[in-house]
């Protein structure tokens, strides 16, 4: 028998709608790219969405049509974010940290037919223009008296458009598992590859951002997401700030220290997210210029693993809880969640930030599973590790245009994590299983090396990646940026670590470099760093004990 409740699909509109009727004089504030602060409201907002969807139909877009964005988070990505999902047509963020190459394939493999552009992007867009085929126009985000030169073909601006367009749209009802926007990984091997995210999955994940055990995210917020709108959707929040009208403020193109520091101080932000390297900015930022934050009291980071001593800094230097959050653009990106529970009161200061460490704890629309090599389940009991499995209403189940399966037939998705689960649900990462180190059949956590690395005071980043050994197999190579000014020596740091992990997992060597190479999306490139150090010879008489 079918229940007999109504059918309303779940439709990125609606998010909208739902915060210009009952939010209308919430602010969303942007640094603009061409400098000054902007600010208007979701009513207002609103009003801009539609007209905008005037615009993309003048255009000639049609139901379906992949429309690309390159762009810095801002209220004019917000608005294509919701015109061109509201009008039917798929939302596709072009990372602008990717290679040429990758960026050409990326937008030709999407097809896309329009790409929106901000000021600081035309120049990339230039110089790859011939090679994108299928894109028929270019507008430029900004206005008449800013819009460059430009030898980009059929080249238009933004707010001229606008300025021509009607904002009468009535957004469209349609199927909630209608394709609403597109994100490509950065593809460590092979070519990047597409998530294809749907209106339901969309909506479904707002509503898990805004759950109290989540982010919590309420009207009572001014959200500040430094995770750029082309990073897996800024991790949702641009579409769960309307859900629950939270204000938001966008960070444009400046995300040093002290720009993001400005706008969470002038805007009263009170929660923020982002990758490790942006908060090591940021507080490196406050402790050089003896600054506090005084608004913040939520700080989610994900991406990359958040050190225990970053955890510790916000806490006692700021009184911000960190929110220690795991996901991938696979999974929309939110799969588990840090919060602890009420139990969790009761520990100590150190119990609490080991459970911290770990990535999150399972939570409610994303199942998750550890198995070993053959597919086995492996026991949640947080010392077994296995590759870690999901599956769920916001979880991929076949990349765009990607004739290979890629569940299980239980209909699993691997995550090519190798992670350990506990009882309570908390998730911890040991590795991406490229990464672990496999040193005479046993594994070397890396991440957990990097953590210990890290939490030394001179140490400002660290990476460790397993170079060839003889013996061994494998043998952890430590690479150290030391803070500016700081005399380190390596036996200072194998001191450190020697306290901390097992004698077996020392690294055979230190290396002292300038800076690390990172990814597209902000983590630190292993695979950069293995090509860096091909061949790289470790000293004699390493400390592998196992
Ligand atoms: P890309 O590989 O393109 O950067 P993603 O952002 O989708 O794309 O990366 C997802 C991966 O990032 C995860 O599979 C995991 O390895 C890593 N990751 C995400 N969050 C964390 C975290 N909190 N701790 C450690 N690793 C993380």
């Amino acid at each position: 028998m079918r229940g007999s409740m109504m059918d309303s699909p779940l439709l990125i509109s609606s998010l909208l709608d739902y915060a210009a009727t009952y939010h209308g004089d919430t602010e969303i504030v942007s640094r603009s790219v061409e400098g000054p602060i902007h600010r208007y409201t979701y009513r207002q907002a609103l009003r801009r969405c539609r007209q905008l969807a005037n615009v993309l139909q003048g255009l000639g877009v049609e139901n379906g049509d992949r429309v690309a964005t390159m762009a810095w988070n801002g209220y004019r990505h917000l608005e294509l974010y919701f015109a061109i999902s509201g009008m039917g047509a798929v939302c596709h963020t072009l990372n602008p940290r990717l290679f040429q190459d990758q960026l050409i394939y990326i937008v030709n493999h999407a097809a896309d037919r329009f790409l929106f552009v901000d000021l600081s992007f035309v120049p990339i867009l230039e110089a790859a223009a011939d090679r994108l085929d299928r894109i028929e126009g270019y507008v430029v985000m900004t206005d008449a008296e800013h819009m460059p030169e430009t030898s980009l073909p059929n080249a238009h601006c933004y707010e001229t458009l606008m300025e021509q367009a009607d904002d009468d749209f009535a957004w469209p009802q349609f199927d909630e598992n209608t394709a609403s926007s597109l994100c490509y990984t950065s593809g460590t091997t092979g070519h990047p590859k597409g998530a294809l995210y749907s209106h339901r999955s969309t909506v479904l994940h707002s509503f898990s951002v805004c759950m109290a055990d989540t982010l919590a995210l309420s009207s009572r917020d001014a959200v500040l997401p430094v995770v750029p709108m082309f990073h897996a959707n800024a991790w949702g929040l641009p579409y769960a700030a309307p859900m629950c009208g939270a204000k938001i403020v966008f960070p444009g193109p400046r995300l040093d220290g002290a720009s993001v520091y400005q706008l969470l101080q002038d805007e009263a932000v009170n929660i923020t997210a982002g990758v490790p390297t942006v908060w090591l900015m940021l507080l490196e930022h406050c402790a050089n210029n003896d600054l506090q934050l005084e608004h913040v009291d939520r700080v989610v980071i994900g991406g990359s693993a958040a050190p225990g001593s970053m955890i510790e800094a916000f806490k006692t230097q700021h009184g911000c809880e960190v929110i220690h959050a795991w996901g991938m653009t696979e999974t929309s990106p939110l799969g588990t969640v840090g919060t602890l529970k009420r139990k969790h009161d009761a520990l100590s200061a150190a119990e609490q930030l080991a459970l911290q460490v770990k990535q999150g704890r399972g939570i409610y629309g994303v199942e998750l599973r550890i198995v070993d090599d053959q597919g086995k389940e492996l026991p949640r009991d947080g010392v077994a590790f296995g590759e870690l499995q999901v599956r769920g209403p916001w979880v991929i189940d076949a990349y765009y245009r990607h004739d290979q399966p890629i569940l299980d037939a239980e209909g699993w998705f691997s995550t090519g994590d190798v992670a350990t689960l506990d009882p309570d649900g908390f998730m911890q990462i040991t590795d991406r299983s490229k990464d672990v180190i496999k040193s005479g059949g046993e594994w070397i956590s890396s991440i957990d090396l990097e953590n210990e690395a890290v939490s030394h005071p001179d140490v400002t980043e660290a990476a460790v990646i397993g170079i060839a050994h003889r013996k061994w197999n494998e043998r952890p190579l430590l690479v150290v940026v030391p803070r500016q000014g700081a005399t380190l020596s390596k036996e200072d740091l194998l001191q450190h670590l020697e306290s901390r992990v097992a004698k077996w997992w020392l690294p055979d060597d230190v290396v002292f470099v300038d800076e690390l190479p990172h990814t597209a999306t902000g983590k630190i490139s292993k695979l950069t760093l293995r090509k860096q150090f091909e061949g790289y010879v470790l000293p004699e008489g390493g400390s592998a004990g196992n």
